[in-house]
């Protein structure tokens, strides 16, 4: 089997509303994670070769479940719900921040996080939020710069770079790259990195 293979027959197996509904804590788990909008959805659609496995929406918000994807029986890949989404109202917004913190802090058999942000509106207050946090709780984090076929080669790579700067003081970041799930733009790299955390060896 290669790479390729065990991300395209990703299923499907659960939304959850909170972690008692999640499937048992055992093998090895990536999560994606990111704003509302940001990408995720279309990202793990692209990696798994599959246009409907994560559903992907115009209208942002409307991920509010953790939802898993098997890809074998003991890895899993975890579409997060998005958070800061602004006209949510605020019920929701406390109520996904339990959700998403209750699993980030009690999830063992999570690996590392893959953090998604929009080429063009980086480090938003809830990222930097959230890398901090992370650090906090020792979790490895890797960040994708999501949509840059929306920006030219030029400013996309200006933006890594500004992004990288900013990101050199937390340690628990182990990399970033730009992405794009339209064009299929640096997803090799991805699978490298879900590889190492997942521990396959090819
Ligand atoms: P999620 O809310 O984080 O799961 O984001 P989605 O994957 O649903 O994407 C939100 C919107 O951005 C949708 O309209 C997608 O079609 C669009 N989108 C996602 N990835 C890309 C990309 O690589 N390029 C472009 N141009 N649009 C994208």
């Amino acid at each position: 089997m290669n790479t390729h293979s065990i991300y395209y027959a990703a299923k499907f197996l659960i939304s959850a509303g909170s972690l008692d509904q999640a499937p048992l804590d055992q093998g090895f788990e990536v999560a994606f994670i990111g704003r509302s909008n940001s990408g995720k959805s279309s990202a793990i659609n692209a990696l798994c070769n599959q246009n409907k496995l994560c559903r992907t929406s115009k209208t942002p918000g409307r991920t509010q479940l953790l939802n898993f994807f098997q890809l074998d029986t003991n890895k899993r890949l975890v579409d997060l719900p998005g958070y800061g989404y602004a006209k949510a109202p605020a019920s929701e917004q406390i109520a996904w921040q339990q959700c998403i913190t209750d699993y980030l802090t009690n999830r063992t058999c999570l690996r590392g996080l893959i953090l998604l942000m929009d080429i063009r509106h980086p480090l938003t207050e809830y990222d930097v939020n959230l890398i901090k946090w992370s650090l906090n709780k020792n979790i490895v984090v890797y960040v994708l710069l999501t949509k840059a076929d929306k920006l030219n080669r030029g400013p996309a790579l200006m933006q890594l770079r500004t992004v990288q700067q900013q990101l050199n003081k937390y340690p628990n970041v182990t990399g970033l790259q730009i992405f794009s799930a339209l064009k299929r733009q640096g997803i090799e790299q991805v699978y490298l990195i879900l590889n190492r955390w997942f521990e396959f060896s090819f």
